[in-house]
């Protein structure tokens, strides 16, 4: 090699391992900051394959994607020992996809979809963990029902009529904003919603305990409002392209 080459091959080098040392050292921190009940879940949205093995290789299992088809081409190449959450909106007709190794569907967000989970479910004869997204932002984009969607869906059908399904809990996304005020008050609002659910239709069920929300920039403030599960992206792998 010539001394070009050297210095190259020096830099490129010095560069992985910084990523490699950062990703790591960002799980760590998080890992650090929250109490032990809460999941951190990695979103590795748009991330390739060596940067997930970067976080992998931490010791960290749990991941998740919000795209089907990425989740299904990422999955393939990844070991199987990783469980992967699903917390984008999920179409129907990709359902049957992911229902046989899914460890969480967080975004379900229409009766509809609850009952093609359970129907696709039933036939390979696994439960499948869902959460019921709930719209809790200002911004009319995210998807999620309401409380009251909610009463009324399960007024025609009970939780406990989806035998392959069992209702983890909640999950909601807050307003894209850096006012706290704000960001407090729709998390208390999932809590409340939360634990509304949870004694009309879920008082009996010891799964109905997850909470999910909070994102790199605003975490904190969901934990201190009593999220479960966080779901972690940008703060880990630096922002998305
Ligand atoms: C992208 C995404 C996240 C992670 O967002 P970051 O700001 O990158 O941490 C969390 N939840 C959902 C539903 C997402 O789509």
């Amino acid at each position: 090699m010539n001394n070009v080459n050297v210095s190259a091959f020096h830099y490129f080098y010095t560069l992985i391992l910084l990523t490699m040392t950062d990703i790591a050292g960002k799980i760590e921190y998080i890992e650090s900051k929250i109490p032990e009940y809460v999941k951190l879940v990695i979103v590795s949205k748009t991330r390739s394959v060596e940067e997930i093995l970067i976080a992998y290789n931490t010791g960290h299992k749990l991941f998740g994607e919000n795209k089907v088809q990425e989740l299904l081409n990422k999955k393939n190449q990844l070991p199987g020992e990783i469980q992967w959450h699903l917390i984008g909106h999920l179409q129907s007709n990709k359902v049957k996809y992911i229902v046989p190794f899914i460890s969480l569907i967080q975004s379900v967000d229409t009766l509809k979809l609850l009952k093609t989970i359970n129907k696709e479910a039933s036939r390979i004869n696994r439960v499948v963990d869902c959460l019921l997204q709930i719209h809790i932002a200002s911004e009319e984009t995210k998807y999620g029902f309401s409380l009251l969607e909610l009463e009324s869906a399960f007024e025609t059908v009970k939780p406990a009529d989806f035998k392959y399904i069992r209702i983890c809990g909640v999950m909601g996304m807050a307003t894209f904003t850096s006012d706290r005020k704000v960001l407090q008050k729709e998390f208390d609002n999932l809590k409340g919603i939360y634990d509304a659910l949870k004694t009309r239709y879920f008082s009996e069920s010891e799964s109905f305990v997850e909470i999910s929300m909070g994102m790199s920039g605003d975490y904190e403030i969901a934990l201190e409002s009593g999220s479960t599960i966080i779901r972690i992206g940008s703060m880990i792998f630096g922002e998305r392209k």
